[in-house]
């Protein structure tokens, strides 16, 4: 009897360094889970990557075996998945040109990736009015406490609660600028570039390509899918109908905050990586910020605001719930709740830093190099077809 054919799925990820815990729980767990049951390309989205900043391309280029070696050492199987590298697929550019003619540039302003980044580069150019106005409230609101410890001259521990506040905030302020921004609010920063706001066209090119049927996201990415699904039965009405309608397989992506309170990120240096030492994951953790309003070993805590808490919550299953009403109930110091983390995490990531350190760089980049092959035949095949489908004569 023939095999029943498997849905293709398309999923990337920008080359930005070494995995860590968030990317372990929000993405890779799902991948190996979707190889057995799918058709999937895992892509090495490096042209994505220089979308923001052009001049990063060495930097790009140095994060990428690490990477790979990562999402090898968690179980991606490239006997089941094709792990490739977007560039060395040029197929992907010249899709994404064919697409560009069918998107207008008011549909791209509107897109919810473009105002983000929009928002960002403002914030950075100085749009921090609403930061101070959010931060000054949540400050205030946490006062009474930070003023006690004046009070009680413990100086150490009022400065810990006012950073850890200030952090807190900066996530979202950064939401509530996105929210707010209007692109009449003023003109678009020179910074943007062309590339920039081409960005889902790239995307949905990645994805048709290989004529992705199914993307594996969270229900807040649906708008960006959106735009795919448009280009898809635009370029089918247009011209001829090869490409399918990709679905959303919407995923569930754990939150797991950083140990500043910030979400995970390389860049705010507040990760736990997935190739980090028993020695490291133990620092870490032990100077990762708890709930600021919980000071003694018998205060009631807020599980909530605490990023342990968070991590318990995805890598600790068995125990999270007594971690919880513990820690409510001023039965559970942090400090031994840290130091059960640094036990949970160290027993999980030991395997995978092993694992990943057995792989040469010249296994990992063989592995590039025959899913790019792999890829690039499937890609070839599909620009025979849009070719012929546009300039058919
Ligand atoms: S007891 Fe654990 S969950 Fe509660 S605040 Fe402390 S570290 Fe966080």
């Amino acid at each position: 009897m023939a095999e029943k054919r498997k849905k293709v799925i398309l999923s990337g990820m920008r080359p930005t360094g070494r995995m860590h815990i968030g990317h372990l729980a929000g993405v890779l767990t799902n991948w190996v889970k979707l190889q057995d049951e799918y058709e999937c390309y895992y892509e090495i989205a490096d042209w994505h990557a220089l979308t923001d900043d052009p001049t990063k391309a060495r930097e790009v280029n140095s994060n990428v075996l690490g990477m790979v070696r990562d999402w090898l050492a968690v179980g991606i199987d490239p006997e089941k998945a094709t792990v490739f590298r977007q560039s060395y697929v040029p197929e992907h550019t010249e899709l994404h040109l064919a697409f560009s003619m069918l998107v207008s540039v008011p549909r791209l302003l509107r897109n919810p990736t473009f105002k983000e980044k929009l928002a960002e580069l403002r914030k950075r150019k100085g749009y921090t009015k609403m930061q101070l106005k959010v931060e000054e409230l949540e400050v205030e609101k946490e006062l009474p406490q930070i003023l006690k410890f004046v009070r009680e001259e413990d100086e150490e521990k009022a400065e810990r609660m006012l950073s850890s506040v200030i952090n807190r905030t900066k996530e979202e302020v950064l939401e509530k600028i996105t929210g707010e921004v209007s692109l009449d609010e003023a003109a678009i920063p020179s910074e943007v570039s062309y590339g920039l706001l081409g960005y889902p066209v790239l995307q949905a090119a990645d994805i048709l390509l290989y004529k992705g049927e199914v993307v594996p996201i969270g229900a807040d990415q649906l708008p960006h899918l959106e735009l795919t699904r448009e280009i898809a039965r635009d370029f089918n009405r247009t011209y001829a109908p090869i490409f399918p309608i990709p679905e959303p397989l919407l995923t569930e992506t754990p939150k797991i905050l950083g140990t500043d309170g910030r979400k995970m990120s390389k860049s705010y240096n507040n990760a736990i990586f997935l190739s980090d030492p028993p020695e490291v994951i133990e620092k870490k953790v032990k100077s990762s910020i708890t709930d600021p309003m919980k000071v003694r070993r018998n205060d009631p805590g807020r599980p909530e605001v605490c990023p342990i808490f968070h991590m318990h919550r995805v890598f600790n299953r068995e125990e999270v719930g007594e971690i919880e009403r513990a820690c409510r109930a001023g039965e559970l110091g942090c400090v031994a709740c840290k130091r059960r983390l640094t036990e949970v995490l160290i027993e999980r990531l030991t395997p995978i830093r092993e694992k990943a350190q057995s792989y040469s760089d010249e296994d990992v980049l063989q592995v590039i190099v025959e899913g790019s092959k792999r890829a690039k035949e499937v890609a070839e095949r599909t620009m025979e077809e849009v070719r012929e489908a546009i300039f058919r004569p």
